[in-house]
């Protein structure tokens, strides 16, 4: 993917500027000694750098500081209400899309439904729609820095490609040129629950630990890792398939061939398939009424609305799926020893109803020296997660003083 030359945003990737802009945003109010202090560079250096970034209004000075003997210093924080990212979180049938300012402060939202089945260009059009939605509401008060995308499948960040979608069953989408030519902006594309981690790791739940381990449990299930604060992708973009982990060996044929994947047995169309299964065999539930006879009809919220009244079959449906998950869950926590896991997605949204019987199977489960230290919370960034996530690609490599090929999206 080749980067148009947006001057600002290219110039703010030069490495000592970087540094001195990552060390204002995480430790501002902070004064322009203190800043030449804490990182390896002269008093003369940190100031023609912060003389720059206040004229481009990244940064401002706020109140004076403590006085250490002489004259009071100004200090100097990041000005998060300048600029504005857009982030977009790609499902399966919406896209939800947000303009934030530079501390991922939600500024305007825009959702746009899918088709079902879109084609390539349909999707992309889509897109392109609401990016220009957005970068109309941030007018010039607040210039857009760049687009992050949270994209549901296989993708490949280094081209900004969804390699592929199985549940649109699209192949190679060019994402991040096609937004850039459109544009102008720097494009980033991830897959959605990398994004949805990097966001907790900034803003959510994955602040205050080093290992945590992200998990999207909707139309399709997948993990965003963290270990020691950074991302881990694997070999070729593909860590985390926790929803093609086999938990059931008779369990019924996935997408991707195998028999008992996670993804088969808590998903939300899952969930769904089981109750219209077991109301096909003759159990009665107030569902089918709720459907208007039509077993098709179904889905994944009819369960849970149906669980929240009281449904018998309902509540069994979410317990079996909390229990499978929690196996498929304590597989992970095996292998990797989070210290948190953290549960977004659709189903998530079940809350106890999912989460009690998921607890109790990791509780009696794992072996007591992995969950001695580990918490499951439910994000609490809720339904905007992999949005917010997207914006913070963009933050990432705005704040990142790690050169870029060594360290992707640490902090
Ligand atoms: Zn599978």
């Amino acid at each position: 993917m080749t980067k148009p030359i947006v001057g600002s945003f290219q110039w703010m990737k030069s490495l000592n500027r970087s540094i001195v802009l990552t060390t204002i945003r995480n430790e501002g109010p902070i004064s322009r000694a203190e800043i030449a202090k804490r990182i390896a560079l002269t008093p003369p250096t940190v100031t023609n750098i912060v003389n720059e970034l206040l004229e481009e209004k990244m940064i401002v000075e706020s109140e004076v500081g403590a006085s250490s003997g002489g004259r009071k210093p100004i200090m100097l924080k990041l000005n998060a209400e300048a600029f504005s990212i857009i982030g977009i979180d790609v499902g399966v049938s919406t896209i939800k899309a947000v303009l934030t300012d530079l501390d991922a402060g939600v500024i305007r939202e825009e959702r746009r439904t899918l088709p079902p089945k879109p084609d390539a260009p349909t999707l992309l059009a889509e897109l392109h729609h609401a990016v220009a939605e957005l970068i109309g509401a941030a007018g010039e008060q607040r210039p857009v820095l760049g687009i992050g995308v949270g994209m549901h499948g296989l993708v490949n960040p280094e081209e900004g490609m969804a390699v592929f979608a199985p549940n649109l069953q699209l192949r190679h989408v060019p994402i991040g040129e096609s937004l850039e030519q459109a544009f102008g902006l720097p494009v980033y594309v991830e897959n959605d629950v990398v994004a949805m981690a990097l966001g907790e790791l900034w803003f959510g739940g994955g602040q205050d630990v080093d290992h945590f381990i992200c998990v999207n449990i909707g139309v399709g299930v997948g993990a965003g890792i963290v270990l020691n604060r950074h991302i881990f992708r694997g070999s070729s973009y593909a860590a985390g398939e926790i929803g093609h982990t086999t938990v059931d060996l008779n369990g019924p044929r996935c997408e991707c061939g195998n028999y008992g994947c996670l993804q088969t047995l808590v998903s939300g169309p899952a969930i769904a398939e089981s109750v219209q299964n077991e109301i096909a065999l003759g159990r009665s539930s107030q569902m089918l009424a709720a459907a208007s006879g039509n077993l098709q009809a179904i889905t994944g919220e009819l369960v849970y609305e149906a669980a929240l009244e009281g449904d018998e079959l309902a509540r069994e449906a979410f317990g079996k799926a909390g229990r499978l998950l929690g196996i498929g869950l304590t597989n992970m926590i095996h292998t990797l020893n989070p210290q948190k896991i953290i549960l977004g997605g659709g189903v998530s949204q079940a809350g106890p109803l999912l989460t009690e019987p998921l607890l109790q199977t990791v509780n009696a489960r794992a072996l007591e020296s992995s969950v001695r230290a580990l918490t499951i919370e439910t994000s609490r960034l809720g339904s905007r997660a992999t949005a917010i996530g997207a914006v913070t690609i963009v933050l990432s490599r705005l704040f990142d003083r790690q050169p870029q090929t060594e360290a992707p999206y640490g902090r």
